[in-house]
């Protein structure tokens, strides 16, 4: 990285009881970012640690102005943790990194330098992930299924180490567990993502505060994510297409037996009469599910983005 491309930059930390790694840590990315940024600030989450790790990032602060801490009253998560991080966030670039050593911050300078290949946020790739296979089996199939429904090309979504252009995390809002999805909320927002491969490490001290249980929530996140992106301004656009042809059906074998019951002969319950009013009645169903859908994105469209746009006169 040449003396032009320094960038003043944020380094976001979450973390959730990870004492032991802290030191080294903070020893790490001190020494780096005096070699490669034209300024920074560490912005370190605690994310309602009870391992006294709020008292050590406290004497960091002291010691080091460039510290900046928060702490959460109780543990809320990851998402909250780099939204809060975000909010606060001043660099030209911003990058975000695991508390637990597990990703390298060596690795940063060449993230930034692919930034400068044109990208919004290059996110990490670990290629040789260290975890136990109960992790890295399911998390394969997730990045595939999450690249496949989003249509998005990256291979690791949810790395800890990513870096962004400045203005990209005043954009997103994460919230929940979403920040699995940050690669998709970026782009959505119109954004340039990239990937570049990092190294990996395995766990030093503690242990991860994550189970398989986090793909089942994945899955519903994945569902969000999608009306998030894709249907919010028309989920009764969807909605509204089930429920018409369920209606359409059931409306069409109602209508058989009507004019059977014309021609004078008489009506008597038959399976077919039956599968078609309950089609009617799911048709209203989904309907109705789609037009408070609707309603509701009225609201979130203007609470999720804010349009960025230029007006030539
Ligand atoms: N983390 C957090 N809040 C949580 C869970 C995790 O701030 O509720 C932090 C954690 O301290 C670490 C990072 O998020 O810095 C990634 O967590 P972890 O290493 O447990 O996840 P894994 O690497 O196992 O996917
Ligand atoms: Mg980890």
């Amino acid at each position: 990285m040449s003396e032009e491309t320094k960038y003043f930059i944020s380094v976001i930390v979450p973390l959730f009881n990870e004492k032991q790694s802290l030191p080294e840590l903070y020893q790490r990315l001190t020494a780096m970012l005096e070699r490669t940024a034209r300024g920074h600030e560490l912005i370190l989450v605690d994310d309602g640690s009870s391992d006294g790790s709020w008292q050590l990032i406290r004497s960091l602060r002291e010691k080091d102005p460039r510290v900046k801490v928060i702490s959460f009253s109780r543990n809320y998560g990851k998402s909250p943790a780099l939204a809060e991080g975000f909010k606060v966030a001043r660099g030209e670039i911003v990058v975000t990194i695991d508390a637990d050593l597990q990703d390298n911050p060596d690795e940063i300078p060449g993230l930034i330098d692919k930034l400068d290949e044109g990208y919004d946020l290059v996110s990490g790739w670990k290629l040789d992930r260290k975890d136990p296979i109960s992790k890295t089996f399911p998390s394969k199939i997730w990045n595939f299924v999450t690249s496949l429904v989003t249509g998005i090309k990256l291979h690791d979504f949810n790395c800890g180490l990513k870096a962004y252009r400045g203005e990209v995390v005043k954009r997103i809002s994460i919230y929940g567990e979403l920040h699995r999805f940050i690669p998709v909320l970026v782009s959505w927002e119109g954004f340039k993502v990239g990937e570049k491969k990092v190294s990996h490490f395995e766990r030093k001290f503690g242990r991860s505060k994550y189970g398989a249980r986090r793909y089942l929530n994945g899955i519903f996140d994945l569902m969000t994510v999608m009306f998030i992106t894709r249907r919010s301004t028309t989920p009764l656009h969807l909605f509204g297409r089930i429920a018409f042809s369920f209606l359409s059906i059931g409306f069409l074998i109602n209508l058989y037996f009507l004019v059977q019951w014309i021609a004078g002969k008489g009506l008597h319950v038959r399976p077919l009469m039956v599968i078609g009013l309950i089609m009617i009645v799911i048709a209203i169903q989904i309907g109705s599910i789609g037009l408070l859908a609707e309603l509701l994105s009225s609201g979130m469209e203007k609470k999720l983005s804010y349009r960025e746009y230029q007006v030539d006169e």
